[in-house]
């Protein structure tokens, strides 16, 4: 039965909640963020010792997903976290955004960096979380001097450290700079980093709520996860549901880039059409065509552009359609874009990134790579295709972490959709593309 409280696609909107000081001066300043009301719902928490279990109540009515691509409920995982236990706690803001095409985190760290550390302040109070992290991407240098700023003030103003606003409640926060590897984004391999160890992931179980940071009970959660916390909190799970669809409430930023007039960062309601969205990104480019999207960074199935038209951005119009929401990266792709070209430099991503420890990622994102090269170079056999597919099989559903499956997307789902041009391209030793060198 549908939720008539859930508002239609063709309403959703552009809806400034996670990035609400961005359009305001001096955007990252805790005065800036003071005027809009920040930090007033871990006053009126601690004021009113509101129970940790009644604030994650709201956030599991809220239907907040991890907006950090695998998408699961935020309320449920932090139930994970054993209650009742002596020692320390953590908690981890994960904005170790590295994969093509994924922006959205540094924008958040960089226009308003209190709503995610206000958001942390209220998580640690709900799961009792002593100490905080936020780990930011190595690339990234100017974000994590200005978040290190950010907590300064936090810390100044009395909203971190010991006995926050005078309450029995103490939680403080540290900024710690990525290695720059893609798969220190994954929970495991950035806790490893946090610990000082290479960053590469661990076998699960145990899990993190368990057997985290140091092996205590640690929860690692999505930069704009975090942020989206306390407007959930002020004004209630419905309301930030309501903004969403039946399966996953609230906004998204979707970072738009490639083939469009004005690239760049959108905060919508889940649930918007991808052609609003595309027109808020100016439309395609230079008068051309939409030839494909990958909807939500490398990661997800690669979608053409008759069927992209008619989704909607979430998690269940995307799955609808063959692909996911991931991290809400679209990268744009106009029609005079060479597919094999493509996939040669995200197949070389996803090689140069494998940690090493699983041999199917390890080799098998090599031969891809390899596979695909031989092909740009005119070298292609005609088995070349059913052997990238067999490989990428292979990889996926058999490594430590996900990065494996995600190696293995794009490689059958741009074979799947332009098989042809492949087939061109083995066969004439050049692509059947007109490419501009845009
Ligand atoms: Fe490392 Fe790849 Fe295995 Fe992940 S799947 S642990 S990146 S080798």
């Amino acid at each position: 039965m549908p939720d008539e409280r859930i508002i239609p696609p063709a309403q959703k909107k552009s809806f400034p909640l996670c990035l609400a000081t961005k359009h305001l001066e001096n955007p990252a300043d805790i005065n800036t963020y003071l005027s809009i009301g920040g930090y007033e719902t871990i006053k009126k928490i601690l004021n009113e010792k509101i129970a940790p279990a009644d604030l994650l109540e709201q956030i599991k009515v809220s239907g907040l997903r991890g907006r950090g691509g695998a998408g699961f409920p935020t309320g449920l995982k932090w139930s994970f976290m054993p209650k009742g236990i002596k020692g320390d706690k953590y908690l981890v803001c994960n904005s170790d955004e590295g994969e093509p095409g994924t922006f959205k985190d540094r924008d958040i760290i960089r226009y308003n960096p209190h709503q995610i550390i206000e958001g942390m302040i209220i998580g640690a109070y709900i799961m009792d979380a002593t100490v905080g992290f936020n780990y930011i991407h190595g690339e990234i240098w100017s974000e994590y001097l200005s978040f290190g700023e950010a907590i300064k003030q936090a810390r100044k103003a009395g909203f971190l450290g010991k006995k926050i606003l005078n309450s029995s409640f103490s939680f403080d926060l540290h900024a710690v700079h990525g290695y720059g590897a893609y798969i220190c984004g994954e929970e495991t391999a950035l806790i490893e980093s946090i610990e000082g160890k290479k960053g590469q992931p661990r076998f699960k179980p145990p899990f993190p709520a368990t057997h985290g940071i140091y092996g205590k009970p640690t929860c690692v959660n999505n930069t704009e996860t975090f942020a989206s916390i306390p407007w959930i909190i002020k004004y209630g799970g419905q309301a930030f549901n309501e903004l969403g669809v039946a399966n996953a409430g609230g906004t998204k930023i979707f970072s738009v880039s490639g083939h469009v007039n004005n690239p760049g960062n959108h905060e919508v309601q889940l649930g918007i059409p991808f052609a609003e969205l595309l027109n808020m990104a100016g439309g395609i480019w230079k008068g051309r065509k939409l030839k494909a999207v990958i909807p939500g960074g490398p990661s997800t199935a690669l979608v053409p552009a008759h069927e992209i038209m008619q989704a909607t951005m979430d998690y269940d119009g995307l799955s609808k359609i063959g692909s996911s929401l991931g991290a809400g990266s679209l990268i744009i792709m106009d029609d005079t874009t060479c597919m094999v070209s493509v996939l040669k430099r995200l197949s070389y991503f996803f090689y140069e990134e494998s940690c090493g420890q699983c041999t199917p990622c390890r080799e098998g994102t090599g031969w891809v790579y390899r596979i695909i090269k031989r092909i740009i170079e005119g070298n292609g056999r005609l088995d070349d295709l059913s052997l990238l597919k067999d490989v990428s099989n292979k990889i996926s559903g058999r490594t430590i972490c996900a990065l494996g499956d995600a190696a293995a997307v794009p490689v059958l789902s741009f074979i799947k959709h332009f098989e042809v041009e492949f087939e061109y391209f083995i066969r004439n030793g050049k692509s059947m593309i007109e490419t501009s060198n845009d």
